[in-house]
């Protein structure tokens, strides 16, 4: 089939607007008439030079990421930040502490968990708070400040059940649950709402934007001290993530462990050493860069910025939650997410009721040009990721589908 035949809901890497695909694939073989692909020019040259620095000014103008902030194009994947976001935060912490050795106080960390991804994190937490000098540990344990495990995920927690330590080095938390479908609504007068006003004054606090990055205006990015996302969902090929911190907790890491009690923190994963050389420490991935510079250009161009994307995502996500709504009463289908204001934009999840209609269903959808709707293969079920390349268009197809499947 052609690409227009075809309607790609993965939940990641996931599809990207054609028109960047076709400039991109020029600007591979010759990028503006060089003579050499964009994969082919130095790191360190004008050409590439220009492509880093106007992705991250179209970012900064996108998300109105203020002054104070610096952002980073990294690699290692969101996974290789729930390391380096301890490991960092770490050495702020204890650089802000530059007591003797034997008098440091480990610090607490605490965990928001609300499905696989910050579970994720916090397991990594827990893996690294392995003591390196056990006489003189770097962090306690990692805590849990609230879970929904115990819900399987289906709704978020409450104002009450959030218990924030006031000398924790940081909070973390995961905005968009891509396996689960969770999200925290943007509104805080949603009573899941992330409880910003429950930050203890003066913690940092950490999110994963990963999968919901560029959607829609982020909230508050003043509240957090580091905001990161890989971007394989709405940004770009797999490859390359960013960073959005704070530019105090900008720190030197080798410093921080003279101090004594914290480890120096590997080079590529210090924050400060890309900073102080513009995401050029060592060689970035270039074409994924690339691309994404090309996919900010088409959404201030094409798409209206963020306030046009929001009210496109806005407007795809209760089409297709509707259907499923009207769906679901006639007991065809159930949606995973029990709590409405925390079902997410970008990862809708249901399953289908019945003895082997999963299957029928997703036989149905691939005749249709319906390409990976299976969920993530620790949940099963049923996942329509529609990010931001996801046209209005295919949610249209998908939910008449959806209606014939359970009979209109
Ligand atoms: N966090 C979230 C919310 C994700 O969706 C993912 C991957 O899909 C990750 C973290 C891990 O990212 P990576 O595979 O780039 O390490």
């Amino acid at each position: 089939p052609t690409r227009e035949q075809v309607h790609n809901f993965a939940a990641g890497p996931s599809p990207l607007p054609t028109t960047v695909l076709e400039e991109a694939a020029l600007g591979l073989l010759n990028y503006e008439e060089t003579g050499m692909g964009i994969c082919e020019l130095s790191h360190r040259g004008k050409e590439f030079k220009a492509v880093i620095e106007g992705a991250e000014a179209d970012l900064r103008a996108l998300l109105s990421i203020p002054e104070n902030y610096t952002i980073l194009f990294t690699q290692g994947g969101g996974t290789g930040q729930f390391s380096a976001v301890l490991l960092n935060l770490l050495s702020a912490h204890r650089l802000a502490n530059p007591v003797p050795a034997e008098e440091f106080k480990p610090p607490v960390v605490d965990y928001v968990v609300t499905g696989s991804w910050s579970s994720k994190a916090y397991s990594e937490a827990q893996r690294l708070s392995l003591p390196p000098f056990p006489s003189c540990p770097s962090f306690s344990e990692p805590r849990i400040a609230a879970s929904t495990k115990s819900t399987n995920w289906t709704r978020l927690p409450s104002k009450e059940e959030y218990n924030f330590n006031k000398d924790a080095a940081y909070i973390y938390y995961c905005e968009n649950e891509t396996i689960n479908g969770i999200e925290f609504p943007p509104k805080p007068e949603d009573d899941s709402a992330f409880p910003f006003d429950l930050v203890p004054e003066g913690v940092n606090l950490v999110a994963d934007y990963s999968s919901s990055f560029i959607s829609r205006p982020i909230p508050n990015i003043e509240k957090h001290a580091v905001i990161y996302a890989g971007a394989q969902k709405n940004l770009g090929p797999s490859g390359v993530t960013v960073l959005i911190i704070r530019n105090d907790l900008l720190v030197d890491t080798t410093q921080a462990s003279k101090l004594g009690c914290v480890p120096p923190v590997p080079i590529t994963y210090e924050w400060k050493i890309l900073a102080d050389n513009g995401s050029l420490y060592n060689t970035p991935p270039t074409f994924p860069i690339y691309v994404s510079a090309l996919v900010l250009k088409h959404l201030i161009s094409e798409k209206g910025g963020l306030q046009g994307l929001e009210k496109t995502n806005k407007a795809k996500a209760e089409l297709l939650y509707q259907t499923l709504d009207d769906a679901e009463s006639k007991g065809k289908v159930k949606l995973v997410v029990r709590e409405k204001s925390a079902r997410s934009w970008m990862n809708v999840t249901f399953t289908i009721e019945g003895e082997g209609q999963e299957k029928k269903f997703l036989e149905g959808a691939e005749k249709r040009g319906f390409r990976q709707l299976k969920g993530h293969r620790s949940v099963g079920g049923i996942r329509a990721s529609i990010y931001n390349a996801v046209t209005l268009d295919s949610i249209n197809l998908l939910c008449e589908y959806i209606k014939e499947f359970c009979g209109k």
